[in-house]
């Protein structure tokens, strides 16, 4: 048997490549420099997987911002609006590619960022390509040859991977009407054979091609694109040896075109959907030399393998197939899981918890022992195992009992919205197109040094809080200033949405350096629900209280719900993650009740990644649905009628939910919208939603600063599909990864651009 890798996290063991893509940004560092950390990355990571003694290490695999958008990049899909920034002086092809990710606005350009949504299932966001009728590729970059090269030099045939041409197609976007993106196939393709040939000049042996759309709804059309992509890549290049990647979930209903590809290999996640295996070895489909990469090591999670489950599979599929055709691997790229867990010290983790643990460089071991497993081994890691399914540190009766006794109404508010929003109307006293923002206010370096210097035991807790106070206070008072009329504490005190939660929630526990990517430079690093979850105390009553003290005006209490709690964090895999979620949903059921016993009167119940938590295959979804939104109205229903109840979702389409969406029942909804000028408001509109609605008018994602008229004008949009008495303004998410400037001056124009309208009515 061999063994491979399908990617390996490229942030660095201390995030070097986060800090040098932003020192690059701000003008801090120099274009060498920036190249020579990827640079030294892409050694260490290429080091690291060829003393775990992976046979196949990938290529390509780095990336400086977004595997998508270095395809794009590749086959010279760059939008028009970019071109004039390579023409710039002093610009280069980096510059084009950041401008891409994150908007341009100098040389007195002022381009807006591509689209960025989720990768799949994951918490990992990639840029959606633009996709034109009748539009042309050429290659562009030569990014994934350089890399193989680059090994090459340091004495490493590495396996490239792409993205498939099918998949790269699904994931983008039509940018005018009249065609089908995936009729571009045929103008594709040619790229992708110049680079293969290119790779082939240089001796490639395997190649990598991800098509992980295998695990989603194919239609006939999208089928037939993958059978002709492949027979004609297999035509051009008889000799070279193809590894097709599907992860996430089975081929499904694919499975039969999916296994007459002309490919070498066929990777499966045999974690997220074990019993593909019998599927395809008892189908007859798989043709003889064929060969399975089994993708037995949880790519998105952090328990150790339970080697006697997989050595079940192994010798399943040696039975049947001979183990010359079988390759171990993780379950998908291993850019979901944290780096190291050796960089975790005693303090953090105990050592009972870490032996129950594996993050990227131990699940590399764990695919090498796996393909030669033997009896001690075996033994030693089924101890873990057992010592992890037996800990009294994870099963707590207080919560079970509570949960099997909860009432059927837990999740039912006390009036219908109707009744509710009129009551809120007159206790809230708010003008027409209500003013607000997400929640966080910058994280400047100066309140993270406070929280690492605090953290550290450098700063009391007292001077910790008085800084944050004095922060609050500012920010406080310089919302009433510029005229917001909803105004927020700002999360000064919060390092993550999720952590801040987690940290003070039983069940839980942290790592110290446990960060995955979330996009481009952002990272971030996901609790760990180990057990039974409960809130020993309040967690937020006291910053919004003390926000509140300082203004006549509204303060809005600032949560994160169930749903977003247990989508990015690592969640324990011993009981159905329902389960786990209406644990979190009663601990913060409790916070919004002691919120409102504190004078507060309006409370967001942030659940960003609702959709994200959504199965791949639609006939899943309900299911999931049924459970998510059930959880968050347990978080949300235990407050009077008088008290509005809010809730955040970033970059989601929500045509194929809203229904669920409106079934959530929040007061108030606000989503992000600006970066797809107010289309993805239209579901709201048809549906007739019938709740009260803040579309953002503002890219948060990017620094920069749009101008009152612009977000009048998609104010006008919005106008056109909600009614006026439901219509919020705010921005697209929170402005923690802002700087003040952009941020007031934005928000200044925001508030005009409300006024403007009212002014308007
Ligand atoms: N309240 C959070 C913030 O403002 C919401 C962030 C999010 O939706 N991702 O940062
Ligand atoms: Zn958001």
């Amino acid at each position: 048997m061999q063994t491979h890798n399908l990617g390996y996290p490229r942030i660095g063991g201390n995030r070097e490549l986060k800090k040098a893509c932003e020192g690059y940004w701000s003008g801090k560092i120099s274009l060498h420099e920036l190249q020579s950390a990827g640079e030294s990355v892409r050694r260490n990571n290429w080091e690291v997987q060829k003393e775990a003694g992976i046979d196949l290490i990938p290529s390509n695999d780095f990336s400086f911002y977004d595997q998508v958008l270095d395809l794009s990049m590749t086959v010279g899909a760059i939008p028009e609006r970019y071109h004039e920034v390579i023409l710039k002086k002093g610009n280069n092809e980096l510059d084009l590619y950041f401008a891409m990710a994150r908007g341009y606005q100098k040389d007195g350009l002022d381009i807006t960022a591509m689209e960025m949504t989720k990768w799949f299932d994951t918490n990992y966001h990639y840029i959606v390509p633009e996709f034109k009728k009748d539009q042309q590729f050429k290659l562009f970059s030569t990014k994934v040859i350089q890399e193989y090269i680059e090994a090459k030099n340091q004495g490493l045939i590495t396996k490239p991977v792409l993205i498939g041409p099918v998949s790269f197609l699904l994931l983008g976007k039509e940018k005018e009407t009249g065609f089908d993106r995936i009729d571009l196939i045929k103008n594709i393709l040619p790229v992708y054979l110049e680079v293969l040939k290119k790779l082939e000049d240089n001796h490639v042996e395997w190649v990598q091609f991800d098509e992980p759309f295998l695990a989603m709804d194919l239609n006939d059309k999208e089928k037939d694109a993958l059978v002709y992509t492949y027979g004609e890549i297999r035509k051009a290049f008889p000799d070279l040896k193809i590894l097709l990647a599907n992860y996430f979930d089975c081929f499904g209903a694919n499975l039969k075109t999916a296994l007459s590809l002309p490919v070498d290999t066929f990777h499966l996640d045999l974690v997220r959907c074990p019993s593909q295996l019998d599927d395809i070895l008892e189908s007859g489909l798989l043709k003889k030399r064929k060969s399975l990469s089994l993708g037995l090591v949880d790519g998105r999670n952090i328990w150790k393998n339970d080697y006697l489950k997989s050595q079940k599979l192994i010798e399943k599929a040696i039975n049947a197939i001979g183990s010359d055709r079988i390759f171990i691997a993780p379950s998908c790229s291993l850019l979901h899981a944290p780096i190291d867990l050796e960089l975790e010290d005693e303090k953090g983790l105990s050592a009972e918890v870490k032996d129950w643990l594996a993050f990227a460089k131990q699940k590399l071991q764990e695919v090498k022992e796996l393909g030669t497993l033997t009896e001690e081994k075996l033994a030693k890691n089924q101890a873990s195992i057992q010592s992890r399914n037996k800990s009294k540190l994870i099963h707590k009766n207080e919560v079970k009992e509570r949960i099997a006794g909860l009432p059927e109404s837990i999740d039912q508010r006390k009036s219908p919205f109707s009744i509710r929003q009129q009551k809120q109307k007159m206790a809230l006293n708010l003008p027409l197109f209500p003013t607000t923002t997400i929640g966080s206010f910058p994280q400047t370096t100066e309140v993270r040094s406070w929280r690492a210097k605090f953290k550290k035991g450098v700063l009391s807790k007292s001077q910790y809080n008085k800084n944050l106070e004095s922060e609050t206070i500012k920010a406080i008072q310089w919302q009433e200033a510029i005229g917001l009329d909803v105004l927020v504490h700002g999360e000064f005190e919060r390092n993550d949405m999720v952590e801040y939660f987690g940290e003070q929630l039983d069940g839980f526990l942290f790592t110290k350096n446990g960060w995955v990517q979330s996009y481009g430079s952002r990272c971030v690093k996901p609790p760990i629900i180990y057990g039974d979850v409960s809130r020993p105390s309040k967690m937020t009553v006291d910053w919004t209280s003390f926000a509140q003290s300082q203004t006549e005006k509204l303060v809005k209490g600032m949560l994160t719900g169930p749903v977003t709690i247990l989508q990015w964090s690592f969640v324990r895999d011993d009981q159905p993650r329902k389960d786990t979620c209406n644990q979190i949903a009663l601990a913060i059921r409790d916070e919004v009740i002691d919120l409102e016993k504190a004078g507060i009167k309006i409370i967001q119940i942030d659940e960003p990644a609702i959709r994200e938590g959504l199965p791949l295959r639609k006939s899943d979804w309900q299911s999931y649905l049924d459970w998510a939104v059930k959880a968050f109205r347990i978080s949300a229903s235990g407050v009077q009628d008088e008290t509005q109840i809010h809730t955040h979702m970033c970059y989601s389409e929500f045509n194929d939910i809203i229904e669920n969406i409106a079934a959530m029942d929040a007061d108030v909804i606000t989503i992000e919208c600006s970066r797809s000028q107010m289309e993805l408001l239209d579901a709201f509109g048809e549906f007739n939603y019938p709740n009260e609605i803040g579309p953002g008018v503002y890219d948060i994602h990017s620094p920069r600063v749009p101008a009152r008229n612009e977000m009048y004008a998609l104010l006008e949009k919005a106008v056109q599909v909600i009614p006026e008495s439901q219509l919020w303004v705010n921005p697209d998410c929170g402005l923690k990864t802002r700087g003040w400037e952009e941020t007031k001056s934005a928000l200044i124009e925001m508030v005009s651009a409300a006024k403007l309208l009212r002014e308007s009515i």
